[in-house]
This record gives C-alpha cells, sequence and structure tokens, in this order.
C-alpha cells in the first residue's frame, strides 16, 4: 500500500519575513531562527537570498553549520529568481547550496504588466525549465519551482508550467497565492484540478491580505493529501511576511493537529510543538514586534479565562474552554526577570563585566585569550544587532566563535 501523504512545514520566516517592509533581522538573529526550526523539527527554513552579496557570509556559515551536524536535520533552502544569472550567481556565491526554489510569475496579470514584452507565456516555461537544469548541473540536491501569483494563473496555464516543471526534474511546484485571493474554497478546487492532472508534490503559499491565510494554507494542503500528493506549507513565525503576512507557524500546526476534519491527514511526525513559546518569543523581540495579545497559542490571552462561566468551565475541565493544553506549546513556565543589579554584555562592555555575565550562563573559558576573544565577538554581536543579546546568543556566540566572526563579516 502507498504510504499516505505528509504535510511537512518550510518556513520562509528568513526570506519572506525579512524581505517586509519597516522590519529586518540581523544575520545573528536569522543563524538563531534556523537553530530553533532545527530544534522545533521544521523540514527546511528558507534561509536566504543566494545572489545578496550581504547575505553571503551567513549562508555560507550556515551552510557549515549545517555540514557540522550543528543543523541537523533542517534544510537550508535559498530563494532566487528563475534565471540562468541568479542561478549561477547563487552557486557562486554559496557553492555548498543543495536546495533551492527558483521563482517565476505564471499569471497573465504579471507576464503582460511585469514582463512587459520581455518574456510571454511560453519563454516563462523555457526560462524557467532551464533554470532548473542549470541548478541541477550545479549540484542542487532538492529544487522546488514557484509559480509566482499562481492563484491568478489560468489553470491550463499552470498545469503545462508544471508538467514543464515535473519533467525538467523538479521535485515540488510552490502554489502562490502571492496577493491572498484566494479563499479556502478555490484554493482547495484549484490544487486538486492542478494536481489531478500533475502529481507531483506541492508547496501551498499564502498570504493574508483577506486574513484567510492559515485556512487558505490548510485548505491548500488538504487537496493535495486527497490528490495524493505529499504536501508542504509555507509558514512564517508570528505570521511575519510581506504586507499582512505569510500563514502563521504555530497556528498552521495547530490547525492540522487539532481541526475539526484534519485527523486522518498526516503531519510530519518530527515537529516538536514545545519549542513554540522559545521560537515565538524570540522572533517577536528580534522583529520588534510584540505579540498579539490574541493571537492563537502564544498570545497572552490564548489560555486566559475571566467571566465568571467560562473561568468556572475552565477550572471544572480545561477541555471545557481550551482545544489544547498550554503545556504543549511550551507554556506554563514561571519566566524570572532579575530586578536587582544587572551587568549587561556590549559594545563597550570591559572584561570584568563580561566574565559576570558568562558565569550566570555557566559557560567558563579556558583563559584570558579565549575570554578575550569570546568578548570581542559579543561587543561585534552587539553593534551587529544594536539591541541587547539574549542568552542563547551569547551561549551561541561562545560555542561557535568561528561562526559567529564569518556571520557578522560583511564586505561591501
Ligand atoms: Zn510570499
Amino acid at each position: 500500500m502507498k504510504a499516505k501523504p505528509k504535510i511537512r512545514i518550510i518556513d520562509v520566516t528568513n526570506r519572506d519575513g525579512v524581505q517586509t517592509s519597516r522590519i529586518c533581522l540581523s544575520k545573528l538573529e536569522k543563524t538563531m531562527i534556523n537553530m530553533y526550526l532545527n530544534d522545533m523539527g521544521i523540514f527546511q527554513s528558507e534561509f536566504g537570498f543566494p545572489v545578496t552579496r550581504h547575505e553571503t557570509s551567513y549562508l555560507n556559515a550556515n551552510l557549515e553549520l549545517a555540514k557540522k551536524g550543528v543543523i541537523a536535520d533542517l534544510r537550508l533552502g535559498g530563494w532566487v529568481r528563475a534565471t540562468k544569472g541568479d542561478v549561477k550567481a547563487a552557486f557562486k556565491l554559496a557553492p555548498g547550496l543543495k536546495h533551492l526554489n527558483l521563482s517565476i510569475s505564471t499569471s497573465d496579470q504579471m507576464i503582460v504588466n511585469k514582463f512587459k514584452g520581455k518574456l510571454d507565456h511560453k519563454s516563462v516555461i523555457k526560462e524557467m525549465t532551464q533554470a532548473v537544469g542549470d541548478a541541477f548541473k550545479s549540484g542542487a540536491k532538492s529544487i522546488g519551482v514557484n509559480a509566482e501569483d499562481a492563484s491568478r494563473t489560468r489553470m491550463d496555464y499552470l498545469i503545462e508550467f508544471t508538467q514543464a516543471a515535473k519533467k525538467a526534474g523538479a521535485h515540488r511546484l510552490r502554489y502562490c497565492d502571492t496577493l491572498g485571493y484566494d479563499t479556502p474554497f478555490t484554493i482547495y478546487e484549484r490544487v486538486r484540478q492542478l494536481l489531478k492532472a500533475v502529481k507531483i508534490p506541492i508547496e501551498i503559499h499564502c498570504h493574508n491580505d483577506l486574513g484567510l491565510v492559515v485556512a487558505n494554507s490548510l485548505a491548500g494542503a488538504k487537496a493535495a493529501c486527497d490528490a495524493g500528493c505529499d504536501t508542504y506549507i509555507n509558514t512564517c513565525i508570528n505570521g511575519m511576511g510581506e504586507r499582512a503576512g505569510n500563514a502563521d507557524l504555530v497556528s498552521v500546526i495547530l490547525a492540522i493537529k487539532y481541526g475539526s476534519g484534519m485527523r486522518n491527514y498526516s503531519l510530519d511526525e518530527r515537529i516538536n510543538l514545545r519549542k513554540s513559546w522559545r521560537i515565538c518569543k524570540y522572533a517577536s523581540y528580534a522583529f520588534g514586534v510584540p505579540i498579539p495579545i490574541n493571537q492563537p497559542g502564544i498570545g497572552a490571552n490564548a489560555f486566559a479565562h475571566e467571566s465568571g462561566i467560562h473561568a468556572d468551565g475552565a477550572l471544572k475541565d480545561r477541555r471545557n474552554y481550551e482545544l489544547y493544553d498550554y503545556e504543549e506549546l511550551g507554556r506554563g513556565e514561571l519566566e524570572v526577570i532579575d530586578t536587582g543589579r544587572k551587568i549587561t554584555a556590549g559594545e563597550y562592555s570591559g572584561i570584568k563585566g563580561f566574565r559576570n555575565v558568562y558565569e550566570k550562563l555557566e559557560i567558563r573559558f579556558h583563559d584570558d585569550l579565549e575570554a578575550a576573544r569570546i568578548l570581542e565577538l559579543v561587543r561585534y554581536g552587539n553593534v551587529h544587532n544594536q539591541k541587547p543579546l539574549v542568552d542563547d546568543e551569547l551561549k551561541f556566540i561562545a560555542k561557535y566563535p568561528d561562526f559567529a566572526e564569518k556571520i557578522f563579516s560583511m564586505t561591501p
């Protein structure tokens, strides 16, 4: 019997999340996100833009962390345009790249009004298949082809495009609801129709312009599973992403696990929701965007009850008013805040204060030379992040100084 189709997560915080207007992450913060996603058992992180020069040191350092087994199970995938030039530059700047998504627009709207006569429907397919071929020749092990604006693409053309991608050897087709135009009804129907015509694993990439992003992601994934194909939902931590955002990582996982009618759908068993609290809190701090009080699972009110009937009911049996347990999301522990004297490590720290900070983290240095080196890196880390480093970042720098040094370097 054929194995049941699986739903996996490809998180795009380090790509769609950081390309969003007004918010950004430092390269150290992007690295920490990859470490946390790895801890959480997520399948893949779209970790950046291989042709963007200021990403080069970060991308190569993270590829080395993967090679070394520090980022052990998480795949690191780059995003480039599906063009000869981008593919060539990507492998020149990040030769260790193994996983790649190649993107090109497929809707009439974009082919006519973006390419402005430079490409037509036929040449879009030609560009894409050539880029896939080039990427394989350059050493890519897995390739996803992104149909940008798939939700506004004529179905006959989307099928033709997908067939060509499959024939060229692509492993996945990314169905991009680039403008958040789909509804759960249309995305289910369109993905079903597409996969009926071409059997290929599919990525569901949705945006929240109509407030439907998690529902659409789920409906698209359900259609793929119903068609017998594996599916990969694109998420961003805390629902960051272009304009109104992408599908929130934790909400998507909760919806698959606890949504009505989803019991028989198979979620990647490596996913560990207990890491949710930590990764969401970190991303909120790193982006400088507070977590809304009503964010599913993670918001301050997600497990709070006040009205008489609700409080009474929740105390009698949590299942009266809670669909899932807060413990499962890694919540429930007290967070201790030091209200007395606090020594912090920053751009202008000296060795004494710095040692005090690390002693509290129970990290000891072999000798003064090592301590001095880590101090210097912590100073750079602070310049780099422009905000106080968190404990996990301080630990990362002490444990992997060579990688930290690489991540902080940038030569325009
Ligand atoms: Zn997007």
